[in-house]
């Protein structure tokens, strides 16, 4: 059975062997520090605890699927996580990305369309100690973002859609990074990052083919 020593060596290798697609050879350090200190097992069902520290995706329920750690990591760098960001993530799930952002930054809004999800991703960081006025939860269809809190300086959607989400894009503020998996042709996911300039000027940059789980609308 893989530990979190194979797992980060796993993405560190998985990393340089996509280094042309992610402009980079190495992590930051304070990204995969954050992965040692989560523990990924305790975010997967039972019958999968046993392939918790293998770099793949791995099922939770309705369907879903706790991203891989190696895209966990890429997804989580490129946003360049500063501990005073306001961040929203689309697509709580397990709740294992949303403990990695929490990490790293002092306030995380997540919004799951499956209300049995987010209560299960809330039971588990409530029980990992993660303090309720740091992680702050909505049962909704992200797609329209989460407006009464925004700005937001940092956007994570952790599934795919056909497109930039208008609403998510408004709620990005000035000097603001997002990033997301676009379903660009059927069957074609492309993981992208989306900046916005100071003066407000856009920048989509499409880096790494990926595979998620589809976007629902409510
Ligand atoms: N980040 C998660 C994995 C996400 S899988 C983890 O670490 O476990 C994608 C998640 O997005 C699923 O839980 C799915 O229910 C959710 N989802 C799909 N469409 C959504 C939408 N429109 N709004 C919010 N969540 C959505």
């Amino acid at each position: 059975m893989a530990d979190i020593d194979t797992l980060i060596h796993d993405i560190e290798v998985g990393v340089r062997e996509t280094r042309t697609h992610l402009g980079t050879s190495t992590l930051d350090a304070r990204v995969l520090s954050a992965m040692r200190r989560v523990p990924r097992a305790f975010f997967v069902p039972g019958d999968a605890k046993v392939r918790a520290y293998d770099d793949t995706a791995l099922p939770i329920a309705e369907g879903q699927t706790i991203s891989q750690p190696y895209i966990v990591a890429v997804m989580t760098h490129v946003l360049e996580l500063q501990p005073e960001d306001r961040v929203l993530e689309i697509g709580t799930g397990s709740g294992y990305q949303t403990a990695i952002l929490a990490e790293l930054v002092c306030q995380v809004h997540t919004i799951e369309l499956s209300a049995e999800l987010s209560t299960g991703a809330q039971h588990r960081l409530a029980a990992l100690g993660y303090d309720q006025n740091r992680i702050l939860f909505r049962v909704a269809d992200g797609y329209l973002g989460w407006p009464e809190a925004a700005p937001f300086s940092k956007i994570m959607v952790t599934a795919a859609g056909p497109d930039i989400p208008p609403p998510l894009l408004a709620q990005l503020s000035a000097g603001g990074r997002m990033v997301l998996p676009i379903e660009s042709a059927p069957g074609r996911q492309v993981l992208t990052l989306v900046t916005v300039d100071l003066d407000g000027r856009l920048a989509e940059r499409p880096f790494l083919p990926v595979a998620f789980v589809p976007l629902r609308r409510a």
